[in-house]
């Protein structure tokens, strides 16, 4: 447990001068802008303060708030502040159908990315339940396959936003995915379907799976 002793103690291991700090933030403050930090370190330009959660403006999301008063606290009482690699960004929207997206945004894309795309209005267990409306788009590198991220607003999109912030942490590729087993009528058959035309754009699967292949248009066989 850290006391106010160790915290004063190791939290200072720079020259601290009030003074420098409270020009950062209140400049900042004057410019309606947030001070610059490290988001790997949570620390403030090069001074011994570290900010963490909504008051960064970073990522106003729960799971985040919390890496980052973890990074922040553990980095206050160290000499020199450790570099934590972030998770891949995932955020939710809880409507119906929901919304989420996860690694890279559309917008940060490069322009080589390749992007493969769902339509839910055809996806099979979505039409059974009368819930068939949305689009998923997956984002995956053209170089090395790797799934860089997805943007969708479709039923399930909790679920599928978080199988994908798996897949994009354990940097695994287009094909990987496809080589995992997907059950019927599910809706992350949908998820499949943008995965392999993802596979069509980036030159074939290695001939394990049927993505070269002609569409029959029936997702348990396509
Ligand atoms: C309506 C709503 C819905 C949300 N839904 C989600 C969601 O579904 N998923 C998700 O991940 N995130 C969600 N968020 C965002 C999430 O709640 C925040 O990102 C998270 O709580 C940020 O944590 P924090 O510690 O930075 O700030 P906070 O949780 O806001 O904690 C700051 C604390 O500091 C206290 N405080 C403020 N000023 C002072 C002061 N001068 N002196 C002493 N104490 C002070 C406040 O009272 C508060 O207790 C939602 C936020 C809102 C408002």
């Amino acid at each position: 447990m850290a006391t106010a002793e160790t915290v004063t103690e190791h939290g200072a291991p720079q020259p601290f001068s009030p003074g420098e700090t409270g020009t950062l933030v209140e400049t900042a403050a004057e410019h309606d802008v947030f001070p610059p930090f490290d988001s790997t370190t949570m620390r403030i330009g090069d001074l011994p303060v570290f900010i963490a959660g909504d008051a960064s403006n970073r990522a106003p999301l729960l799971h985040e708030a919390a890496d980052e008063g973890h990074i922040a606290g553990r980095n206050a009482l160290e000499d020199a502040p450790n570099c934590y690699r972030r998770r891949t960004p995932l955020g939710i929207v809880f409507v119906d159908p929901g919304v989420a997206f996860v690694g890279q945004r559309h917008a940060e894309l490069e322009d080589s990315a390749a992007v493969g795309e769902i339509d839910f209005a055809h996806q099979g267990r979505a039409r059974a339940a009368q819930r068939n409306y949305g689009l998923m788009r997956i984002y995956a590198s053209r170089s090395d396959a790797r799934v860089l991220g997805a943007e969708m607003c479709v039923p399930a999109a909790e679920h599928m936003g978080h199988l994908l912030a798996l897949a994009i942490e354990q940097n695994l590729t287009v094909f990987d995915l496809l080589r995992l087993p997907f059950y019927h009528p599910v809706l992350e058959e949908g998820m499949r379907s943008a995965l392999r035309e993802l596979a069509r754009q980036l030159g074939g699967s290695g001939g394990s799976d049927l993505a070269d292949c002609e569409g029959y248009r029936c997702e348990a066989l396509d």
